[in-house]
């Protein structure tokens, strides 16, 4: 707060320059009337002492003789008192006092003057009148022989008492203008700092964050002009502000929709800012902001890096490998160090690759098993014919044996690129767009596809189930590819059901959709595997796999493909030595829903 405001200073300043000189002004004439006065009362005096001493020289030549009368009626008529003092300082006559009883008055000052100059005045308190008087005394000489003194005095109590009184109307007078001054100035002075004390409060207001505050100094003066200045600055201020917050927002509202997690960490590798995406994927919550380091996301290489960056003044790159709760990620990390109000931070983008990684490492993994699976039959072929161009081809049996491997390997080898080239076909948006599409009844299908299991069934010693619950069930999809979905799975069901097992095809429909179920006694399928079982190339049980022809887990990721083609829907679930259950849901053909 002010130490002093500013009407009270103005108040004390025109106070002191109104007041003191008044005063000043006062007392000087107050003192310059009395002496003036007293001034005049001395001359008087002494012209009238010196009447007295032009008469007086009988009284000093016969002291005792001498008619006082005279004397004592010019005092009675002036109101002086006359005394007349010899040159040894002994009073000879006193118009107001017994000369016996008085002291010699060699020695009073206004005598002493007048023998040394001729005339001596001295304003004292009279002991012997008890007042104070005024006494003029000048020499009386007689053909220059010092006869002695003539001293006149005159009570100077009224004149002091007028004195008394100008002084007492002077100082009243001067307390009343003094108060009227000073209540006339705080007047004045407040209306002059009124404005000043409103600005005041305005300013104070635009300080603490009210930007809309404008001050209304309606004074015509400097102050006006000041006011109308500060809300333009004002305006101005709020009008940056506004435009700095919407380009914050909308910066927010960038950084908060992209993909991209953006972290800024400051000089000591703390967290200052996370956008959502950073905040989501790291879990980043408010209380870790400024308070916990980038370590705490579970990587120190970010730091390490953020550190290297700060120093060099550098951006940086880095890939940055992170589990993240059961998932691992990767992402891309770009450094860029910045310099904002003296102080070095550094902005970190996460670009999440995750997605691109998985893709190459699949694709990866795809070329793998791809050439794998395809090199073990070329193996197999390659070693018997040269077995067969070795030999002499004289052992028939033993040839037929070797053919007829051969012929196997290259049946699997077929079958694997023939499965590898549709899945390759589907996957192209053309392709797909060009697959005929018709309204199939599904249980004539079926039925169709049977005839075609049977003789595998034979082979194997299985026998299939069927119970179809309604004649008809029409769906939307091409019917050859229709079958393969069917002829896939019930190969599976026969390949991994051990002799005599049973398999079972059901079909029924409710209010939306055509379902299938195709179970098996089989050997199952591992928990741990079947949500891998329809992946490229998988396989649940590798060494038992290869004992079977066409074994290369490309079948099942081949059925899900197409029944999602028809925008169908497949699960499995299974358990070890028990058997593998696979329903699968069509969406029905809209104006065959009715018939049952
Ligand atoms: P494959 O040609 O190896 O059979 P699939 O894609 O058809 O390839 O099947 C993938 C894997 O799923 C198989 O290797 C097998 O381990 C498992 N599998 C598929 N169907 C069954 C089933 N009916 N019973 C047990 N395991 C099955």
């Amino acid at each position: 707060m002010l130490k002093s405001s500013i009407s009270r200073r103005l108040t004390i300043y025109s106070l002191f320059l109104i007041i003191l000189p008044l005063l000043i002004c006062s007392i000087y004439m107050v003192d310059y009337f009395y002496k003036i006065n007293i001034q005049d009362k001395t001359s008087s005096l002494e012209n009238q002492a010196k009447t007295v001493a032009a008469i007086s020289h009988i009284y000093f030549q016969e002291e005792d003789n001498a008619d006082a009368s005279l004397l004592q009626s010019i005092s009675a008529d002036t109101g002086l008192r006359i005394t007349l003092v010899n040159a040894s300082g002994e009073v000879i006559y006193d118009s107001s006092h017994d000369t016996e009883s008085m002291d010699n008055h060699e020695t009073r000052p206004e005598i002493q003057n007048a023998l040394q100059a001729g005339t001596g005045s001295s304003i004292r308190y009279s002991d012997t009148l008890q007042k104070n008087l005024l006494y003029v005394a000048v020499p009386v000489y007689d053909n220059g022989t010092l006869l002695g003194v003539s001293r006149t005095a005159l009570n100077i109590a009224p004149l002091e008492k007028s004195y008394d009184d100008m002084r007492n109307n002077i100082l009243f007078i001067f307390f009343a203008v003094t108060i009227i001054a000073i209540s006339i100035g705080i007047i004045l002075t407040r209306r002059f700092t009124n404005p000043i004390r409103q600005m005041t409060v305005d300013a104070q207001k635009i300080i603490n964050g009210d930007l809309n505050t404008r001050m209304r100094i309606n004074t015509a003066d400097e102050l006006e002009f000041l006011a109308a200045a500060i809300n333009k600055l004002t305006s101005r201020l709020l009008r940056k502000i506004n435009d700095s917050r919407a380009k914050a927002h909308t910066l927010s509202l960038i950084l908060d929709n992209m993909d991209n997690a953006v972290i800024l960490l400051n000089e000591n590798g703390l967290i200052t800012e996370a956008n959502k995406q950073a905040k989501d994927i790291f879990k980043i919550t408010p209380n870790i902001i400024k308070t916990y380091s980038i370590n705490c996301i579970g990587s120190t290489v970010i730091s390490n890096t953020a550190k290297n960056c700060a120093q060099e003044n550098k951006n940086k790159k880095i890939t940055l490998r992170i589990k993240l709760g059961n998932t691992e990620k990767t992402f891309i990390v770009f450094f860029a160090p910045f310099t904002s109000e003296a102080k070095q931070s550094i902005v970190c983008v996460f670009h999440d690759i995750s997605l691109m990684q998985e893709i190459t490492d699949r694709q990866n993994i795809f070329v793998a098993n791809a050439a794998h699976e395809l090199s073990t039959p070329l193996t197999s072929i390659k070693g018997f014919s040269e077995t067969l161009l070795d030999g002499d081809l004289t052992e028939a049996e033993t040839t037929r044996h070797f053919l007829k491997i051969i012929y196997d390997e290259s049946c699997r080898m077929q079958y694997l690129v023939k499965n590898l080239l549709q899945l390759a076909k589907l996957n192209s948006t053309d392709y797909k767009k060009q697959i005929a599409m018709t309204n199939i009844n599904c249980t004539e299908t079926l039925e169709k596809i049977i005839k075609t299991i049977t003789p595998l069934l034979n082979q194997n010693k299985q026998s299939l189930e069927t119970t179809f619950m309604v004649k008809e069930i029409f769906i939307k999809a091409n019917p050859e590819l229709f079958k393969q979905i069917f002829i896939n799975l019930l190969e599976n069901a026969v390949k991994y059901t051990p002799g005599k097992g049973k398999i079972s095809l059901s079909c029924s429909k409710n209010e939306e959709n055509a379902i299938f179920i195709i179970k098996d006694t089989g050997v199952g399928i591992a928990k741990a595997d079947l949500p891998f079982i329809f992946d490229r190339f998988y396989r649940s049980d590798k060494s038992r796999a290869r004992q079977d022809i066409g074994g290369s887990g490309i079948g099942l990721s081949l059925v899900k493909f197409l029944v999602e083609l028809f925008s169908g829907r497949i699960f499995a679930s299974s358990e070890l030595g028990v058997g593998t259950t696979f329903t699968i849901s069509f969406p029905l053909q809209k104006n065959t829903i009715a018939k049952k």
